[in-house]
């Protein structure tokens, strides 16, 4: 049985969380139509009025939202409360295009700090723990709701932000952290740097990472796992629904728990919009239940997942997510065939190297070309040029059996592609230029 930190409603009853969440939607509809013109407009627009919707069966009655609502509304137009109500204000990391900013209430602070909470609870956490953060701090949320999260807990809390790795290492070390939390990619480079500094994985005192904020494959988890000494927990968020810890992994690691007493999701066709049924693939769409500046309904967050109903081990009733395979701007069109950045990596793992990779897309003589770069390992050094390109065909051809078209594969020098410590920028389009 699992470890909780808001046991009552972690294990809720499912009938009861639908319950909960049709009270709390009918009285969130209406705090959004009263206060927030732009909604109201889209809702005027759909024929649908606050007294239409009386439980969670009438949320497909409302209008989606997208990322171009939220730059169209840029900065203030989603608020809903006066602004001398917000105490703060993040953004998003601007992964794929103009910023968009969230603000919070004290209140919307709170809860979402609690979400972070569970999901350090989940992995362990407890007032014993000494966390690292090694998510960035500053606008970008990752920082900031783990940090918020480690003090609910009680954990002794080590607000490092990212980057500094050589410090980073020596904190570790010295103050015997116990859980860390950052990107998946940065938590990889830290892995290695410790290698590098003649650490073993059992020398260091770590026990969990919660790792979150960019897509990583389970081959990523593995490889973390054996490199840091640890047990990986996966974690989910984004700006627009307040940041990290709307779901969250616990000790089965098997999809992520999202935080139903918070969020309503829903999987949708990303084309036509239809709610598809649970097990289908398909976009996340969040509507939030209980924030009060910035009470996004029905978000569509362009993520690609499924959601899972079945029972959890764990004792938790909520709902699980998959991990999500990359939003569905990530995914790449080479020569028609549609292409994750995920699944590169997950069969160059699966091949024995490092995460550390590149992908290149360029169009010449109006056809595609697709270039993979990955690192040769510390010890493929010494092979015969002839043994690098078997290497190399032996990787491309791994690669077309898993996305069906062939990449070209280019085994370059340890340590020459960037490591990242924050959110790994793993793919150049040079399409676009040529556009
Ligand atoms: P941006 O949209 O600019 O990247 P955010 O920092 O708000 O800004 O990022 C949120 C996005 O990060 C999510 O929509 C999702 O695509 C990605 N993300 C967050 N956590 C995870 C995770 N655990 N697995 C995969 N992707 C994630
Ligand atoms: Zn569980």
């Amino acid at each position: 049985m699992g470890r909780y930190y808001q046991k009552e409603i972690e294990t809720m009853p499912v009938e009861e969380i639908r319950k909960l969440q049709s009270v709390k939607l009918v009285k969130q509809v209406k705090h959004v139509y009263e206060n927030v013109p732009y909604y109201r407009g889209l809702m005027d627009k759909k024929g649908v009025r606050p007294e239409d919707v009386h439980g969670i069966e009438d949320l497909r009655k409302l209008p989606f939202l997208s990322k171009s609502d939220l730059r169209e509304t840029y900065p203030y137009g989603m608020l809903a409360v006066p602004i001398s109500d917000c105490v703060r204000i993040h953004s998003t990391s601007g992964t794929t295009g103009k910023r968009v900013i969230a603000y919070y209430t004290q209140h919307d602070v709170d809860l979402w700090e609690e979400c972070c909470a569970r999901a350090i609870v989940a992995a362990g956490g407890t007032r014993d723990d000494v966390l690292q953060v090694a998510y960035g701090y500053g606008l970008f949320t990752g920082g900031a709701g783990l940090h918020g999260g480690s003090h609910k807990v009680g954990c002794l809390t080590l607000p490092m932000s990212s980057g500094n790795t050589e410090r980073q290492i020596q904190f570790m070390m010295d103050l015997k952290s116990t859980i860390i939390c950052c990107t998946p990619s940065y938590a990889a480079y830290i892995g290695e740097s410790l290698k590098e500094q003649g650490y073993k994985p059992e020398d260091n005192s770590l026990k969990a990472g919660i790792f979150g904020a960019e897509p990583w494959t389970e081959e990523m988890r593995r490889d973390i796992e054996k490199s840091l000494g640890i047990k990986a927990y996966d974690i989910y968020g984004l700006t627009e629904t307040s940041g990290p810890g709307v779901a969250f992994e616990c000790e089965e690691q098997n999809g992520m728990h999202i935080n139903e007493d918070h969020f309503i999701a829903e999987i949708i066709d990303p084309d036509t919009g239809e709610v598809l049924p649970e097990g289908s693939k398909g976009e996340l769409v969040f509507t939030s239940l209980d924030k009060q500046a910035f009470p996004l309904l029905r978000y569509r967050t362009r993520d690609i997942c499924v959601l899972s109903r079945e029972k959890c081990s764990c004792g938790r009733t909520f709902v699980r997510m998959a991990k999500p395979m990359g939003r569905s701007d990530d995914m790449l069109i080479i020569r028609g065939v549609n292409v994750f950045p995920s699944q590169v990596e997950t069969v160059l793992l699966a091949e024995g190297y490092a995460p550390n990779y590149r992908i290149e897309i360029d169009r010449v003589n109006n056809t595609d070309t697709f270039d993979v770069f990955v690192e040769l390992l510390p010890e493929q050094l010494a092979d015969t040029p002839e043994g690098v390109i078997q290497r190399e065909k032996a990787l491309a051809a791994a690669v077309t059996t898993m996305v069906g078209i062939r990449p070209a594969v280019h085994l370059v020098p340890p340590k020459t592609i960037a490591r990242s410590e924050g959110k790994a920028v793993r793919v150049t389009d040079k399409r676009k230029l040529h556009d």
